[in-house]
């Protein structure tokens, strides 16, 4: 399979890279346009923030990465609800961590 020149450059800032993949975007451009989904889900009133790189405000769309929110609250990294404060807008939200399971599996006599 021959690969186009849309294929191999993203269509937003013209990097070349792997769009074939990801749909015609860099991987920057993919993160930038998956928070840009989110905060326009937040001006039209029905917030999707469900995200596995960003922490955003509900209120705001302020986002923070994931990683860093968990620097300074490691309790981001377990399991349930726990709560924030947007350190853009002030207001207080809920943050609901979905921690993915994996499983590794050992043989009995191995001990
Ligand atoms: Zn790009
Ligand atoms: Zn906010």
């Amino acid at each position: 399979m021959a690969l186009s020149y849309e294929d191999t450059h993203c269509k937003r800032c013209g990097k070349e890279c792997t769009a074939w993949i990801n749909d015609g975007l860099c991987y920057d451009c993919l993160r930038e346009k998956h928070l840009e989904d989110i905060r326009e889900s937040i001006e039209e009133g029905e917030p999707d923030t469900f995200s596995d790189e960003y922490i955003v405000c509900p209120y705001c769309g302020s986002a923070v990465e994931g990683t860093d929110a968990m620097l300074d609250f490691p309790e981001l990294g377990v399991d349930g609800e726990h709560e924030l404060e947007c350190e853009e807008c002030g207001k207080k939200f809920k943050v609901e961590s979905l921690i993915s399971v994996d499983w590794e599996t050992h043989k009995m006599e191995d001990k």
